[in-house]
């Protein structure tokens, strides 16, 4: 018999395949105006969190994941995407979550890396995909509790922001030391963060219950 996994675990694991696959586009994106190393330092951040205690329920186990992940994953990224997990875990409840929960988490975390980062929309970083997914999934909560239906909504805005970074001089991080040598090319953390929504995406409309 198969043995039993929980959404988080099922989750993790969908991110940690993802990842895998695109490790060296994300590692060629970096190594425009980088050093290289961003699709080694998800790979890493990710796999730890794989094998962190996911067991519980869904916000202790997410929680878990980003610290695990932070703890890993190395790099400006590493603390940025790990606070990032970590918080949206801190601000859920520990059962029937919501698409308004999900935002607030949302919020919460994006918020923690606005201040640890100090980025802005428009500075070339992970933060042009994840700001405008927060705006449109906290539109979207207002109108459903269907924490899927609302991160599906939200997706295009991710999407839209990460190309945007194409257009865009690094402002903030290593990149933004070779300035113009990124334009024409999207930022690497914008790519993989919208792997990982659109993986997160995927993995919900995948389960017949709300976890
Ligand atoms: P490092 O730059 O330390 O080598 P990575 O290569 O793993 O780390 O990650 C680079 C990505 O991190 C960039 O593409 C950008 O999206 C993101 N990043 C870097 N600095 C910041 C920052 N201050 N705020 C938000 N995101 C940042
Ligand atoms: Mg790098």
């Amino acid at each position: 018999m198969a043995e039993t996994t929980t959404f988080v675990q099922r989750l993790f694991q969908k991110i940690y395949d993802v990842i895998l696959n695109v490790e060296d586009e994300l590692a060629q994106l970096d190594s425009v105006a980088g050093d290289g190393d961003h699709g080694a330092g998800m790979v890493r951040g990710f796999n730890a969190s794989l094998e962190a205690d996911l067991s519980g329920d869904t916000a202790t186990a997410i929680k878990n994941a980003g610290k695990a992940f932070a703890n890993a994953a190395g790099g400006s990224s590493g603390a940025l995407v790990g606070m990032f997990i970590m918080q949206i875990g801190n601000s859920l409840p520990e059962e029937n979550i919501t698409a308004p929960d999900v935002a607030k988490g949302l919020r919460a975390g994006l918020n923690a890396i606005c201040k640890l980062g100090k980025a802005k929309v428009g500075d070339k970083t992970m933060i042009d995909t994840l700001s405008p997914f927060v705006d449109t999934y906290e539109e979207a909560a207002k109108t459903t509790a269907d924490v899927s239906k609302a991160w599906i909504a939200a997706l295009p805005s991710a999407e839209k922001g990460m190309e945007s970074t194409r257009d865009m001089t690094s402002k903030r991080g290593r990149a933004s030391k070779l300035g113009d040598r990124s334009l024409g090319h999207i930022d690497p953390g914008a790519r993989s963060m919208y792997y990982v929504a659109r993986t997160v995406g995927e993995a919900l409309a995948n389960e017949t219950e709300t976890p």
